[in-house]
């Protein structure tokens, strides 16, 4: 997908990204939050409260990747640094959702690494999920964690609190929120039913190397 050029036009996909995630029970009231990269590098990000399923264009912050204000307008979300840094370390990734669905949040609480159990994990997100350490909300710490966890898989957990996607575009954002909170849903029934049997190593080389092409790097 092109990469936005206005205000107007983040504001589309924004509100299309949080409708679509809060019609998959991906948020709820004013949890999580999203933000997208321009053309121009600057950062389109929720403001701080707004709620997602219904985000009104005055909910829509526009901030530099330093996170000073690009226009005046409302404050962005508390949690801006994750997604600043994100876009920092990430120079290929262009949408970054932080959501709190249930079970991502549960095993981000077990703190326990998904191993690729399923094949999109692979050749979607990178390989198995990890959990990035304990921090508090709002933190530069918190950030770095995301942003590492990033660095490495498309997706990650943030212990006791949630988890991070980084996607190329809105669509491949969206497909992995789904498929980390699918993925966490999985690893938490197969563990309650017994062994937990992971993806062969031969099977997971090819996936990756058809995520690092579809990463695009
Ligand atoms: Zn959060």
């Amino acid at each position: 997908m092109e990469k936005v050029k206005n205000r107007e036009q983040a504001v589309e996909v924004l509100q299309e990204i949080g409708r679509t995630l809060y019609q998959r029970g991906l948020v709820n009231g004013a949890e999580g939050n999203i933000s997208l990269r321009a053309g121009d590098g600057t950062v389109y990000i929720s403001a701080r409260g707004s709620r997602l399923g219904a985000l009104r264009p005055e909910d829509v912050a526009h901030i530099t990747t330093d996170g000073q204000a690009a226009e005046p307008g409302p404050e962005p979300t508390s949690e801006y640094l994750l997604h600043t840094l994100v876009y920092e370390s990430c120079p290929e990734l262009g949408v970054v959702l932080h959501t709190h669905s249930p079970h991502a949040t549960a095993v981000a609480v077990n703190r326990e690494n998904v191993p690729p159990l399923i094949d999109e994990m692979t050749i979607l997100l990178g390989g198995g999920i990890g959990v990035a350490p304990y921090a508090a909300p709002g933190t530069m710490e918190l950030a770095q964690g995301a942003a590492q966890g990033l660095r490495e898989r498309k997706g990650v957990l943030l212990a006791n609190h949630g988890a991070v996607v980084g996607g190329t575009d809105p669509a491949d954002a969206l497909k992995l929120a789904g498929l980390v909170e699918q993925a966490c849903r999985v690893f938490l029934l197969a563990k309650g039913g017994g062994t937990v049997h992971t993806i062969p190593p031969e099977a997971f080389e090819r996936q990756r190397e058809i995520y690092e092409k579809k990463r695009g790097r």
